[in-house]
């Protein structure tokens, strides 16, 4: 008996996902009889999977996301998937955490910590670095640590043994933010315990926005121009971020700051390194970013960090979750969710509006300097968002190549995280009807075989 499948996407654990059509007595008609996932290899390439459970709420939201807009899949064809894979074995990894310090390395403010557990080079330290800064206004305890350390063994389901001391804060903060990993990216509950310390006092510092010239840290920036301060930028140095390419963007970020007339922090690690192994950017930025963000709390109060989706498409396992956001937060830096509107076609209205914001956009890591390439996936998306409110115009230059509808419907989406796959609607539902909403959509019938977009219905019925 012939069974069928059509792959539409990657877990986050890089784990197909695919429509199941079943066999040829089940195949009815075009409707998929349910979602099949493979299960992936694990952290240490071996079949079981000790995150079945989170794998089974990835499932649970691919299928809310496909029954609500395209193919009304019923939920309990998920059950299968994961239920008779094996328990993990017994054996319980340990990551140790230790030998902080705090250290001047040249013009930099270094933070690092000893790192030692499965997987990890022998005497591997995580960094996090302030550069052209004195190491006296950095965080001075290891509690900028503490959050990615619980998410690395919550990730792993390794325990965690950290040896330094963090403020009280911290502690409680970290251990919420835990349990939200455990509830909404289904992460291994775990224990986390650290020794504790005083938190140091200090006086008013500025409030401050991550910085990175995309849709949504502008649109914050120009919106709450007035409440913000400072700006902080994630730069990178070494293999494999830390390229010629990456330089010339970062000349190009100084240079806007300067225009802006705000103080702009790098801050550079190497968490990537211990985090990219084990889960997607997509996931794991948050907690990097709010690590860097109360390093620095000699001179911040608050971080802001912005959002990416529209509120009703925001994916439950969102890295910037508000419960999470607020528990990466110490005594002295609150890490802040920060949007200026509800969706990438509501801030692209509001940077075409701005003419610093306009002219500094940078949103494609496909070419270096400031401009943006104007054909891989983040440029058009970014250019329809723009077409979307009528404003396109505004920023063509910042583009080396115009939005048309054949390259939208050329897109090949494969490794395109499914987070950012959410804009498509946002697309669909807001774009004038035309050819490129109707490429949009052709995408869109590419990856899910049944359009029951109700987007794209509504798109059928007014075109026609
Ligand atoms: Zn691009």
């Amino acid at each position: 008996m012939l069974s069928a499948s059509v792959l539409i996407g990657w877990s986050s654990f890089y784990s197909p996902i695919a429509l199941d059509f079943g066999d040829e007595s089940q195949r009815k008609g075009k409707r998929p009889v349910g979602l099949a996932l493979a299960p992936p290899l694990n952290y240490w390439g071996e079949k079981y999977s000790p995150y079945r459970e989170h794998q089974r709420q990835s499932a649970k939201y691919w299928a809310l996301l496909l029954e609500s807009y395209y193919t009304r899949i019923p939920r309990n064809a998920l059950t299968a998937c994961c239920q008779d894979e094996p328990m993990p074995p017994s054996r319980t990894p340990v990551t140790r955490w230790g030998d902080h310090r705090v250290e001047q390395r040249g013009s930099d403010a270094v933070s690092s910590m000893l790192v030692t557990g499965a997987g990890i080079d022998p005497g591997w330290r995580l960094e996090l670095r302030l550069h052209d800064a004195d190491a006296s206004r950095i965080d001075h305890t290891a509690s900028p640590f503490l959050g990615i350390a619980a998410f690395h063994g919550a990730r792993t389901a390794s325990g965690v043994r950290f040896g330094d001391a963090v403020t009280p804060a911290t502690l409680t903060g970290v251990r919420d933010a835990t349990t939200d990993l455990v509830d909404h990216f289904g992460f291994t509950p775990i224990t986390v315990k650290a020794p504790l310390t005083s938190p140091a006092r200090y006086g008013e510092r500025p409030r401050s926005v991550y910085f990175s010239r995309g849709v949504d840290s502008l649109s914050t920036l120009i919106h709450y121009r007035d409440r913000l301060d400072a700006l902080i930028g994630l730069d990178w140095i070494g293999s494999p971020y830390g390229t010629p390419q990456q330089d010339e963007i970062w000349a190009a970020t100084t240079t806007a700051a300067a225009e802006i007339g705000l103080p702009l922090y790098r801050v550079t690690t190497n968490a990537r390194e211990l985090l990219d192994p084990i889960e997607t950017w997509n996931h794991s930025h948050s907690v990097v970013l709010a690590a860097l963000g109360v390093l620095l709390a000699g001179i911040l109060s608050e971080v802001w960090i912005s959002t990416a989706q529209r509120e009703d498409l925001t994916p439950d396992d969102s890295a910037v979750r508000p419960g999470l956001l607020a528990g990466w937060s110490t005594e002295a830096v609150t890490i802040v969710r920060a949007s200026a509107a509800s969706g990438r076609n509501a801030k692209a209205r509001m940077v075409a509006a701005d003419s610093f914001a306009s002219r500094w956009l940078k949103v494609c890591w496909e070419v270096a300097g400031d401009g943006n390439c104007g054909a891989c996936f983040k440029c058009l998306t970014t250019m329809s968002n723009f077409a979307a409110v009528g404003e396109l115009a505004a920023v063509q230059t910042r583009f080396r190549a115009p939005l048309t509808p054949a390259a939208v419907a050329a897109l090949e989406l494969t490794g395109v995280p499914y987070h950012s796959l959410l804009n498509i609607i946002e697309l669909v539902d807001d774009l004038p009807v035309g050819a490129l909403r109707e490429a949009w959509a052709s995408v869109f019938s590419r990856y899910w075989p049944d359009r029951e977009l109700p987007a794209a219905t509504r798109l059928r019925q007014t075109s026609r």
